[in-house]
């Protein structure tokens, strides 16, 4: 394993062992479809074992899930979702009272023109407009917006749901713990995977009173090893130990990891006269820059789910996800509906947006990986939370055959039952339809749209070329992206007067370029820092080291863009006095956005930069987001 980039140096101390039958890291979407299918299995009608446990002789497999998030409905996500794989499990679930859950109703596509010309639009994209706002009376235009005039199949959710991802996984958790035969431990985060002669053979916890960098400290706890026969890893995308064991058994041939996003999202309270119903889902592209896809989600009482997609192909240094949430709420065209609004809460999170190319070995001994860092999310059709429960429940169905035929937990014997029968599924049909989908964007917003349709009307036969390349390549300087726009003397005085006043760089960029100012006012358009109060922000408890650190302070020194400082989603990363950013863990919501947005790569490895995110406490809870 590269130490650097995973683990701190770990004190060398007696550890507490407990010794289960399945351990999991992570409580998604992933492993609550692991173990909604696994729990209903391992007993008899009667109440006895169905299936012997090894760790505790006569009684059912135990089975623990550990979630690193202060509760079981930490989650930011949409959700809009078609739902086939939470209906296979819960075939009653629109009867089922889930909070927030609401029909797919209408659905439409907006594509938002720029009414302000502050963005940054190529010279196709602005003839583009011209010809719109030209021909604006013949066509589905209103507010700066053009209506596409279908939804295309592969976008289409009808028959799905609209559900809050913290309201459903609150409703799943006590789903899988009224069984009362997994448990499932909040507030819990796992340091890494434990691994003998490439066997998982379990995992160990986080050390507790320890300073931030790792050491001995006042009431120092060694976190526990938990070993079992099988470690279940559904950590989402950017999860620490799905990462361990990238590095450890390396990513199969010409599989990389390197197409991400940062979704950042509010729920709003509606006006009262919304004409919005619920189930409207609404998704938007063109705006408030080019590569930024936004969407609107109804759920029933007038609440709406609204937000934002910032990629790792925006080649901008100034990816702030926060400033430009509001500008894109503001355009017309959505601001029609969201005027009168009050901010309900807050939240931000990393996507995997590699989907099959970037699927990691799926199982070796003791493990197997399900869910988003596993691979599954569908960047053509939008759509991850079914698929991360499907495989959840493809490998319950796999470890109920292996546990019933006492057969160990192999990378064999799992890629006999779980590969196979995820390679058979929708999962794995679909996710090959969107494999190479985006690579247009590698090369332009408009030859990405085309190769996305392409890829959609096509069933991925035909997709227009451009081999995705690390997020670090993408980052021109500041002075690169400004050019003809700011001049660099403009930008150094600039950068003087944040420095100064110790605040980020990107406001002051954008407002020179035209942005307008965000007319706050306190209920829906607040300050990022009042935002992360309204959100829900959880008190990172003391005596934990710090999860977010810069791996090469001399890299960062020489760093211009400081784009981890512009990107973070809770302004825990700020400047620092020697050019070396300052983290601070009471801020960090944990959307894991800095650990692909910076511009250095590390010396001995061009696919990781120069920050390791490792696991940590603290973070935000919304149960709504
Ligand atoms: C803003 C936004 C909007 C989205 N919209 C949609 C949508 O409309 N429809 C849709 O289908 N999908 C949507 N998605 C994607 C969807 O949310 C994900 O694909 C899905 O949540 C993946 O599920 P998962 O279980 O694999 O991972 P996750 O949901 O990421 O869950 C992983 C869990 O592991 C925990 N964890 C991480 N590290 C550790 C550790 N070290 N120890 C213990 N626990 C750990 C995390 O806290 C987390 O709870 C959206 C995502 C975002 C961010
Ligand atoms: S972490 Fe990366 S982006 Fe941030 S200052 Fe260091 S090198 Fe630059
Ligand atoms: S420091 Fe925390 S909040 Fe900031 S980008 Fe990194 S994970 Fe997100």
């Amino acid at each position: 394993m590269n130490a650097s980039t995973t683990e701190f140096a770990l004190p060398t101390v007696e550890r507490p062992r407990m010794d289960v039958d399945i351990v999991c890291v992570g409580f998604g979407p992933a492993t609550a479809g692991f173990l909604t299918t696994l729990s209903k299995q391992l007993v008899k009608l009667d109440g006895t074992p169905a299936i012997e446990s090894a760790a505790m002789p006569g009684m059912p497999p135990q089975v623990l899930c550990y979630e690193r998030a202060d509760d079981v409905g930490f989650g930011v996500s949409g959700v809009v979702t078609r739902a086939r794989a939470l209906r296979a499990s819960f075939p009653e679930i629109e009867k089922a009272g889930i909070p927030m859950a609401a029909p797919v109703g209408e659905e439409k596509v907006l594509y938002l023109l720029d009414p302000f010309g502050a963005s940054r639009r190529s010279a196709t994209l602005r003839l583009a407009d011209s010809f719109i706002r030209a021909f604006k009376f013949m066509l589905p235009f209103e507010q700066h917006a053009l209506q596409l005039p279908w939804t295309p199949a592969f976008l289409h959710k009808q028959g799905g749901l609209v559900l809050s991802m913290g309201q459903f996984m609150q409703w799943a958790g006590a789903q899988v713990q009224s069984a009362g035969l997994a448990q499932i431990w909040p507030g819990t985060p796992v340091s890494h995977a434990l691994i003998e002669s490439k066997k998982v053979v379990g995992v160990r916890l986080l050390d507790q009173g320890v300073d931030k960098k790792g050491n001995v400290s006042d009431g120092f706890t060694p976190g526990m090893d938990i070993h079992a026969a099988l470690t279940v890893v559904g950590d989402g995308p950017v999860g620490p130990v799905g990462r361990q064991l990238d590095d450890v058994f390396g990513l199969p041939e010409n599989h990389h990891k390197r197409d991400w996003a940062v979704g950042m999202k509010f729920v709003v309270d509606l006006p009262e006269d919304t004409p919005l119903k619920p189930g409207a889902v609404l998704h938007t592209f063109g705006y408030p820059e080019p590569e930024i896809f936004g969407f609107l989600y109804v759920h029933p009482d007038r609440v709406a789910s609204l937000g934002i997609f910032v990629p790792s192909w925006f080649d901008s240094p100034m990816r702030t996800a926060y400033r430009y949430l509001q500008h894109w709420m503001l355009h017309p065209s959505l601001w029609r509906y969201l005027k009168g609004g009050k901010l309900r809460s807050w939240g931000a999170k990393t996507l995997g947006e590699s989907g099959r190319r970037g699927e990691p070995h799926l199982t070796g001994d003791g493990y197997a990986r399900i869910g988003e860092g596993s691979g599954t999310t569908n960047v053509l059709t939008g759509s991850g939370v079914d698929e991360a429960w499907a495989s959840g429940t493809q490998l319950a169905e796999a470890v109920l055959e292996l546990l019933k035929a006492k057969k160990p937990f192999t990378k064999e014997n799992l890629e006999a039952t779980y590969v196979k029968r995820r390679r058979a599924s929708w999962v794995e049909s679909e996710a090959r339809v969107a494999e190479k989908s985006r690579n247009g964007f590698q090369k332009g917003v408009v030859r990405g749209m085309i190769g996305m349709a392409l890829a959609g009307l096509t069933n991925g036969k035909f997709t227009l070329g451009g081999e995705p390349v690390q997020p670090w390549k993408r980052i021109p300087t500041i002075e690169e992206y400004y050019s003809g726009r700011i001049s660099r003397g403009e930008i150094a005085r600039l950068r003087g007067e944040c420095k100064a006043k110790n605040i980020s760089l990107h406001g002051a960029l954008m407002d020179k370029v035209g942005w307008p100012a965000i007319p706050f006012d306190g209920q829906l358009l607040v300050s990022h820092q009042d935002a992360l109060l309204m959100g829900g922000k959880v008190q990172a408890p003391p005596g934990y080291a710090d999860h977010v650190e810069f791996l090469h302070p001399e890299l960062c020194e020489k760093c211009g863009t400081k784009i981890c400082i512009e990107v973070c989603s809770g302004q825990a990363i700020t400047l620092g006095g020697d050019g070396v950013p300052n983290f601070d863990r009471e801020k960090c919501v944990h959307c894991g956005a800095c650990l692909w947005n910076c511009a250095q790569p590390l010396p001995d490895n061009p696919e990781r930069m120069n920050i390791a995110f490792r696991a940590g406490t603290g973070g935000l809870h919304s149960a709504e987001n």
